[in-house]
C-alpha cells in the first residue's frame, strides 16, 4: 500500500532527515523517511557537495521546523541567544526548548508540536493555575503545568502520555496521578534531542 506523505513528512522530505513531527508516527515503519539513506528529490545522488552555506542553512531550516517556528520568530530567539551569557548556540536551544508547546511534546502530552499548539490554543492548559494560550511562552523554573480539569481533556492528555511512552527528561518532572508538569531547571545542551549542530545554527546566522 502506498504511503501517505502529508504536509509535515514533506518537510523531512525537504530536509532530508528526520525531524519528528508526527508524534508516534515517526516512530514507527510508516514514516517515509525509514529507510531513505539519500538526499530527497528523485536527483538527490546527482547534487554532488553542498556548499558550506548550504549545510549552514539547512542545519537553521532543520532547527526552525522542529520547532515549527517562524524565520523572524528565530531570529528573534536567536539575538536574545546572542546577547545572554553563555555560549549562544546552548542559549538558544534552551529557549527553544522551554517553549510551552514544546514541553507538552516533550512530555508527552501532547503527539506532536501542532497538536501541543491546538491544546493550547483552546485554552485547555494551565501554567501556574492561569490559562497558558501562548504556544511560545518560555516556562520558568517553577512553573506548573497542567491540563484544565475537564473529563475530556484529561483523557486525551493521558492516552496521548501512554502512546508517546511515559517520556522523561531530566529538567521537567512529570506526575501521572494529577497530570502535571514542573520545571525543576533550566534545561542544558544534553536535554534537547534534535540530532543538530548548533554550531553551524550560530554561524550561519551571525552572518
Ligand atoms: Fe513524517 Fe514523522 Fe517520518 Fe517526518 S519523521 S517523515 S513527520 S512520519
Amino acid at each position: 500500500m502506498a504511503r501517505q506523505n502529508g504536509p509535515k513528512c514533506k518537510l523531512c522530505r525537504r530536509e532530508g532527515e528526520k525531524l519528528f513531527l508526527k508524534g508516534a508516527r515517526c516512530q514507527g515503519a510508516k514514516c517515509p523517511m525509514e529507510g531513505r539513506n539519500k538526499p530527497p528529490g528523485m536527483h538527490g545522488w546527482r547534487r554532488g557537495r553542498p556548499s558550506s552555506y548550504a549545510v549552514r542553512l539547512r542545519e537553521k531550516q532543520k532547527c526552525k521546523r522542529y520547532y515549527g517556528v517562524l524565520e523572524r520568530q528565530f531570529r528573534r530567539y536567536f539575538s536574545d541567544a546572542a546577547k545572554a551569557r553563555g555560549n549562544t548556540g546552548e542559549n538558544l536551544l534552551s529557549r527553544l526548548e522551554r517553549r510551552l508547546d514544546s514541553v507538552l511534546t516533550v512530555c508527552g502530552f501532547a503527539v506532536s508540536r501542532p497538536q501541543a499548539r491546538q491544546l493550547l490554543t483552546h485554552g485547555h492548559i494551565q501554567v501556574n493555575g492561569r490559562t497558558g494560550d501562548r504556544p511560545g511562552y518560555l516556562i520558568e523554573e517553577g512553573d506548573v503545568i497542567r491540563p484544565e480539569p475537564k473529563d475530556a481533556v484529561l483523557d486525551m492528555v493521558r492516552s496521548n502520555r501512554e502512546e508517546m511512552g511515559h517520556p522523561e527528561t531530566g529538567w521537567l518532572e512529570v506526575n501521572d496521578a494529577d497530570l502535571t508538569i514542573r520545571c525543576v531547571r533550566m534545561p542544558v545542551r544534553e536535554d534537547v534531542t534534535l540530532p543538530i549542530d548548533e554550531g553551524l545554527v550560530v554561524e550561519f546566522c551571525s552572518r
